[in-house]
Parts: structure tokens; C-alpha cells; sequence
């Protein structure tokens, strides 16, 4: 499935100037001073071309800081005039859209706790309609591609031309590293399907402390996001909000300029002959995989067969950890990482789980349908 969505290319959008195209700002509107200062610093990077900062707070437990509402679109309003930078917030009702409106906000995101739920999604796009706005749409919280697709659409169909996917990451029940796992299969899938879409990262809340974010943005850019939305506060250490994943001004400044961009693309002839010529063998390698993956299967199908007519459940859990145990010693030898042989193996044993389970159904069915005679 690919989509085409009448939106525009961010090339062809006010302000960008390319790659990354680059919002900032604090997680959240705390004091005019903070706005003011935080924006009147960035502006000194040159490179920001929308400041960002969240007036209404999704906040997971009551009782923390819940925005301070209204009041900050007045001092978005203000840095808007002083510094001429775009302004952006999150919107997650029709009312803060009204709003955000009335305050010239040029960018509304919808987070990932809104992007979940297809009502208010779908509420945000009926207010949304005949207005000339950028929309950036937040990954939802689980890693649910259709979903977010979805609040695409939504936004798409209501007329918005400018619109943009944000990367934010995914939440997992179990203690890991960053805050939100990145799954970066689902942006690149994302990207597979709506190809014209604008995706930035939002590399802040994936990483959740500010000393991951250079790597997540390295990361991103060499996976040819369109640009980044991260965090930024005067006074990280005192920020009501996810103070430990925001970065000062000057601190995003030499994060930028530890950046490498590299080309998407390359006419340079000879570079042009090396890349074909590898990627033909790629492909090559490509084909294998393929006949070997339908060999394997048709020998689990065998198997599935023999195990059906001997009355042997299709799960041999010893002799899959024999089968895990030996892949990673060989795959590891040759420098395979651990989790390319975890995953791989996982997924081809689970095909052949399901193949030997249609062998054994089919049995039953047949079983049933001879009982019944
Ligand atoms: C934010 O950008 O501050 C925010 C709340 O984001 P998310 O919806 O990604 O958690
Ligand atoms: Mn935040």
C-alpha cells in the first residue's frame, strides 16, 4: 500500500532552509522569561525555524505540572513578534485548536497520547478544516503503524497541506535505556507508504536524558529524516517538565555542529557505478535468503507432516534452544550481532510454527469431519 495524500513537499514550505529542519524550544511554557530568553537564545542558532513549547501538558500522573495553559499563547504570540520565529504547540481537543488559532500559532503537533485515539483525532481535523496551519502528527504511544497512518489521513482529508510525521518513539512495559524504544522500522515503514511525507525525530523523547540525543539525531539523519524537534530550556535543571531530556541553547548549538549529513542521493557517475555494482550483489544475496528460507519451510512442512502422523506436539522446546544456542555461537563468530540472529531466528521459527499448525488443523478438520460419519 502506498498512499498519495495531497500535501506539500517540506522542501516547498515557508521557512525551511535544509536539512534538518529543526524545531526547538522547551518541553513547556513555564514564565514569560523563560519563553522570551529560551527563544531570543535560540535564535542566535540560526538553524531553528519553529520554536516549540507546550501550553497544555499531558502529564501521565495528576498533580505534576499540567501547563499553563492560555496565558503561554500570549508569550508564544510575543516571540512570534520579537524574533520572528514560528511558533508550534500541541493541541488535544478542538478548544485548544480554537485557541492555538486565535494566538497566530503557525504549527499545532498532536501528541502521542492524542494520536492513539481516532475520536479526538478526528475532532482535531473538523477544527482544523479551511485553516492554513502546519500539523505535525506524533508516533501513538504503542507501535501501531495503522494508527498512525490513520491520524494522518484524518488530518489530510480535513485539507491540510502542510503536514508532518514525528517520530517520538515507543513505550514498553520494561525498563530500558532510552524512555521510548525507537522501533525504527515503523518510521521506515511509514516513509514506505506515505513516501512524500515529511518525517521528523523527536529525539528528546525517545532518549529521555539529554546525553542520548546526539546519537538518536545522528541516527535519523542518516536515516534521512527531514529534520528534528528537540527539546531545549534556558534552565534545563529547574524545567517543570522532562528536565532531564532538555538541553540548553548553546548545548543544542554544539550538538548540531557534531552532526553529519550525509547525501541522500549522488549523481557523481563513478560513486553511481561502485553503488550499482554493490547493490547487485545485494540483490543476489537477496535471492538466496529467499530459496533458502522456502527450502527451510518446505523441510519444516515435512517435518510438520511427520509429527502429525507420530502424535508429536509441533513445539520441541529443547531442540529449538539447540537450534538459538548454535546460530549465535557461528553467527556471532562472524560478527553477526546477537540481536540479527535473535530476530531472524525468531521469525523463522515462528513460520514454521504456523505452517506445522495448519498441517496438524488440517488433520483435525479431517479428524472431525471422519468422527462425524
Ligand atoms: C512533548 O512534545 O512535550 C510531548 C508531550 O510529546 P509526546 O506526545 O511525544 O509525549
Ligand atoms: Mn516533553
Amino acid at each position: 500500500m502506498v498512499l498519495k495524500l495531497e500535501t506539500s513537499t517540506i522542501k516547498d514550505w515557508n521557512g525551511y532552509n535544509g536539512r534538518p529542519f529543526l524545531i526547538a524550544g522547551p518541553c513547556s511554557a513555564e514564565s514569560e522569561e523563560q519563553v522570551m530568553e529560551t527563544a531570543r537564545e535560540l535564535l542566535k542558532l540560526k538553524q531553528v525555524s519553529i520554536y516549540r513549547a507546550g501550553i497544555w501538558k499531558p502529564r501521565t500522573r495528576p498533580n505534576s505540572f499540567e501547563g499553563v495553559g492560555v496565558s503561554g499563547l500570549k508569550w508564544l504570540r510575543k516571540v512570534k513578534q520579537e524574533t520572528g520565529l514560528m511558533t508550534g504547540t500541541e493541541v488535544a481537543n478542538e478548544k485548544h485548536v480554537y485557541e492555538a488559532l486565535k494566538y497566530g500559532i503557525d504549527m499545532v503537533w498532536i501528541g502521542a497520547r492524542t494520536s492513539v485515539n481516532p475520536f479526538t483525532v478526528q475532532e482535531i481535523a473538523d477544527a482544523l478544516k479551511g485553516v492554513d496551519v502546519m500539523v505535525f502528527i506524533k508516533n501513538p504511544i504503542n507501535p501501531d503503524i495503522d494508527l498512525w497512518t490513520g491520524a494522518i489521513e484524518r488530518i489530510a482529508k480535513a485539507g491540510i497541506k502542510r503536514i508532518a510525521a514525528v517520530h517520538r518513539g515507543f513505550s514498553t512495559f520494561e525498563k530500558t535505556t532510552y524512555r521510548n524504544q525507537p522501533n525504527w522500522q515503523l518510521p521506515i515503514e511509514l516513509r514506505r507508504r506515505i513516501p512524500d511525507l515529511p518525517l521528523i525525530c523527536d529525539p528528546s523523547h525517545i532518549a529521555g536524558a539529554r546525553e542520548y540525543i546526539h546519537e538518536i539525531s545522528q541516527k535519523a539523519m542518516d536515516l534521512n529524516f527531514d529534520g528534528l524537534m528537540i527539546e531545549s530550556h534556558i534552565n534545563p535543571e529547574k524545567a517543570l517538565s522532562d528536565a532531564s531530556q532538555q538541553v540548553t541553547p548553546s548545548e543544542l548549538y554544539e550538538l548540531l555542529t557534531r552532526l553529519i549529513l550525509r547525501s541522500p542521493s549522488t549523481n557523481d557517475p563513478k560513486l553511481l557505478d561502485v553503488l550499482g555494482e554493490l547493490r547487485q550483489q545485494i540483490d543476489v544475496y537477496d535471492d538466496h535468503l529467499i530459496d533458502l528460507l522456502e527450502k527451510r519451510m518446505k523441510v519444516a512442512e515435512k517435518i510438520g507432516h511427520y509429527k502429525k502422523e507420530n502424535n508429536i506436539t509441533i513445539l520441541q522446546s529443547a531442540r529449538w534452544d539447540e537450534i538459538v544456542r548454535k546460530a549465535m555461537v557461528k553467527g556471532t563468530g562472524k560478527g553477526l550481532s546477537e540481536e540479527l540472529i535473535d530476530t531472524i531466528f525468531k521469525a523463522v521459527h515462528q513460520e514454521s510454527i504456523n505452517r506445522q499448525m495448519r498441517i496438524m488443523n488440517e488433520d483435525m478438520k479431517n479428524h472431525n469431519g471422519s468422527d462425524k460419519k
